[in-house]
């Protein structure tokens, strides 16, 4: 399915159960499909650990750890340190997903400030980028972040209208583009495209959520990425081979990774 080669996903979720029958055949057959690099990222401590095992299985995987807005309630009281501790080992590139997400009601506003804001303190001090969810809270994401100069990294899964992406690229962050890219209503996600500078896309499937067209409401993996990077290349009147060597190099920078 794909004439690629080199794309690096920056956002998959193979620890997700949705994978138990395929996991390995699928991970097994990346390199020979294009998908030379992936970024498994916990969403909770079970998740990052998962991520972390996995990135020792495979040698092109490489994980990140955190704790998602929505996974910060019933936390036990060691939580940070045991995020902490996991952020310290191998292969760990950054720290995330975190943020906030004030999508579903009943959200505290007060517990996610403080788990973000505990776990940006933390990667400060580790010296790791970050991998910022952000859902209907650009403001809040934004003042917050204002608050941590020294930290970078990328807005996942971006979701903003062009005017909130060129606030992210002044403050000097990668902006993560998802097969919503492709979908036949993402004026919104295409126009954020087109006022990116190239060197600071990233792609990422963000599997299994998200497959890009052809394949939306299925099951998605790194390889559907090859549409991802067609599509960005039309918008940026590139060749798609263009997209994944600029997206691979940028994702390198992102997550400080030395091939
Ligand atoms: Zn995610």
């Amino acid at each position: 399915m794909n004439n690629l080669v080199g794309i690096f996903d920056t956002h998959a979720h193979y620890d997700d159960v949705k994978f138990c029958d395929t996991r390995d055949d699928l991970l097994s057959s990346m390199n020979k499909d294009g998908v030379s690099y992936i970024c498994n990222v916990g969403s909770d401590l079970k998740s990052s650990e998962t991520s972390i095992e996995l990135a020792s299985k495979y040698e092109f995987i490489y994980s990140a750890v955190g704790v998602h807005p929505e996974s910060i309630y019933d936390l036990p009281h060691d939580w940070l340190n045991r995020v902490e501790n996991l952020a310290k080992q191998d292969k760990v590139v950054a720290v995330g997903e975190i943020g906030l997400d004030y999508h579903y009601p009943d959200y505290s506003k007060k517990k996610q400030f403080d788990a973000f804001e505990r776990q940006l303190d933390l990667a400060k001090n580790l010296k790791k980028p970050v991998i910022i969810h952000s859902r209907d809270a650009v403001e809040d994401t934004i003042s917050i972040l204002k608050n941590f100069p020294e930290i970078s990294g990328v807005i996942h899964c971006f979701s903003g209208s062009a005017e909130v992406a060129c606030k992210y690229i002044e403050m000097g962050w990668y902006i993560g583009f998802t097969g919503v890219v492709t979908f036949k209503n993402a004026k919104k996600a295409v126009e954020a495209v087109r006022v990116v500078p190239t060197e600071k896309i990233v792609i990422e499937t963000d599997c299994p959520y998200m497959a890009p067209e052809p394949w939306r409401g299925r099951c998605c993996n790194s390889k559907m990425l090859v549409s991802v990077a067609t599509k960005i290349a039309s918008i940026k009147n590139l060749l798609p081979q263009e997209i994944v060597d600029i997206t691979r190099k940028n994702a390198f920078e992102l997550y400080r990774i030395n091939v």
